[in-house]
């Protein structure tokens, strides 16, 4: 992007600080850890750090923040996206919030490694957000040590662009800067703590503000500051639903929580096309903008298995698996609904609300299925029973979810071909997709032809031409994703010095949907190597 006059170099960057100038902050300036009541934040500085260095940034982000930033300014950069240098306009804090974690009231959460740096604004008004991940305690650290290793720092980078150029709705990572220092982490809380490089993401949003945000104020019975964080999220955030000067009425609450549980489920029906498992899907972690938020042991579905959760922490009750999202989200915004009643004082619209979110998920992830099928449109009378046909028969075997679904659009539905072609012929165009060829019985092929001959009727009867059917299947089917072994690599290679595989799939991640033959190889389904693995099949929440 060539430099405009809109553009600015870092020391001249705009700030607004929005939320540090018109909410309550906490009156106590010293960084110790404690219970912070009748208060958004607290002003904390950034831990420096000895030796700033930068692996990685989102030229997009740039963009979006209208930052110029010539190679000469690379180590001032570091600096600032470090927390080693405050720029002027900033005003550093970090935010109060309380949440659930796996289903238990866990009080003040803080993001006890999170300052938010100030909001940048840029020449179309809009303001965002800079917040570092790792820079040192907060008041909000409880008993942990503030900082962030390179192993999930590299993986929030890269996720969180991934996720944006597939079109999910997602929070935005600027940079990863490698601090210079060691941080100690015991991976797998099993006794075995090592040294890891430390790093630090700044991350960027128009707004952090999560489901446990509000909690906290409702768990508190503080319903000053309640009130104060909805108008100011109401004015900010969702300004259509502000009238100019009127405070909110008991209708703006409900017609914003109605919203929350739209662009939540908009969230979900995205995470289950593209086969995101968060991990975590804790009520703190959850965006009031419906923003995919908080990497941590997220994963990628590999073999279609709706059970299957990254987290070792989860693995007992798997409250976190793949096919459980929707009704996870669905707790959650209950969560919110109950934290924000006393505002509402009436929960018949809020039940309605959330009942609504059930059929809003079910619209959004059928316009998606019927996309991801090549379909103009899903029509729920016949395609509901094919779509849960098609859910079991990917579980008969071993089958990548994603190749899958992309190589789907090379079976032709052609009546004279679907006719004549022997089930072998019929899968063909699929032989990739399963992990283990034994599998494949002629029991299993069977069932697999049987369903791809009434997926080619049912596409017939869709009257789409053969290129809108392919159009439609190569953009809601992505060819590359953050495969959890390709982040496991990058890490590998990061970790002994090499930068280059962060970079190169930031790269190949920007065009998902595009063929891109010469970088075939980040298509590939999990090698062999990666079945068992940890940081490839098991993550944890260390980080
Ligand atoms: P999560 O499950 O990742 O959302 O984390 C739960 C809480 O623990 C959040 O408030 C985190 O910010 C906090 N936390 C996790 N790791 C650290 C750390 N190293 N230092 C301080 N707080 C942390
Ligand atoms: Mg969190």
């Amino acid at each position: 992007m060539s430099t405009t006059t809109s553009q600015h170099g870092l020391e001249s960057l705009p700030f607004e600080n929005r939320f540090a100038r018109e909410l309550p902050a906490d009156p106590i300036s010293e960084n110790t850890r404690r219970q912070i009541s009748e208060a958004c934040y607290s002003r904390v500085l950034p831990t420096p750090v000895t030796e700033p260095s930068l692996v990685a940034y989102s030229q997009e982000v740039l963009d979006l923040l209208e930052i110029n930033l010539p190679e000469s300014d690379h180590q001032l950069f570091a600096d600032v996206f470090s927390g080693n240098r405050i720029l002027s306009g900033m005003d550093p804090f970090a935010m109060c919030y309380g949440g659930h974690q796996f289903g238990n009231w866990a009080g003040q959460l803080g993001d006890g490694r999170a300052i938010n740096l100030g909001e940048v604004v840029n020449s179309r008004a809009e303001n965002w957000t800079l917040q570092l991940k790792g820079a040192g305690p907060t008041p909000y650290s409880r008993t942990a040590d503030g900082l962030a290793v390179l192993r999930s720092s590299v993986r929030e980078f890269l996720c969180s662009e991934a996720m944006y150029h597939l079109g999910v709705p997602t929070t935005r990572a600027l940079s990863l800067v490698l601090t210079g220092e060691q941080v100690m982490r015991d991976m797998f809380y099993d006794g075995h703590p090592q040294l890891e490089p430390g790093a630090v993401v700044c991350r960027v949003a128009p707004s952090f503000v999560r489901f446990g945000s509000f909690q906290i104020f409702a768990a508190r019975q503080d319903l000053v500051n309640l009130r104060r964080l909805a108008d100011y999220t109401i004015r900010h955030d969702f300004p259509h639903l502000d009238h100019a000067d009127d405070t909110p009425t008991k209708e703006t609450y409900i017609a914003w929580f109605a919203e929350v549980c739209k662009t939540t489920a908009e969230m979900i029906a995205h995470w289950m096309r593209v086969g995101f498992v968060h991990g975590v899907m804790n009520t703190d972690n959850m965006s009031i903008l419906g923003l995919t938020i908080d990497y941590g042991p997220y994963g990628w579905l590999e073999d279609y298995d709706p059970d299957w959760t990254p987290n070792t922490t989860d693995a007992t009750g798997r409250r976190y698996r793949f096919g459980q999202q929707p009704q996870i989200a669905l707790w959650n915004l209950l969560q919110l609904a109950n934290a924000i009643y006393p505002l509402v004082e009436d929960a018949k619209p809020l039940e309605a609300a959330l009942d609504d979110y059930s059929s809003l998920f079910k619209e959004s992830w059928h316009r998606m299925l019927a996309q991801k099928l090549g379909w103009a449109h899903f029509r729920p009378d016949t395609d509901d029973s094919l779509t849960d046909q098609l859910f079991s028969v990917l579980q008969l075997a071993e089958t990548d979810m994603t190749l899958f679904f992309r190589s789907l659009a090379n079976v032709s539905i052609d009546a004279d071909r679907v006719d004549a072609a022997s089930n072998d012929q019929l899968l063909t165009p699929l032989r990739d997709v399963f992990y283990r060829h034994e599998q494949l019985t002629d029991e299993v092929q069977g069932q697999i032809a049987e369903w791809l001959r009434a997926y080619a009727a049912r596409s017939r009867a869709d009257g789409s031409t053969p290129e809108e059917r392919r159009v439609r299947m190569l953009s809601a089917n992505p060819k590359y994703v953050l495969r959890n072994y390709l982040a496991q690599m990058a890490i590998d290679k990061a970790e002994q010095g090499d930068m280059e595989l962060v970079g190169k799939l930031l790269d190949v991640l920007r065009h998902p949907y595009d063929d891109q033959p010469e970088n075939d190889e980040f298509s590939a389904k999990r090698p062999d190597w990666a079945r068992h693995r940890p940081g490839c099949s098991m993550l944890s929440c260390s980080s």
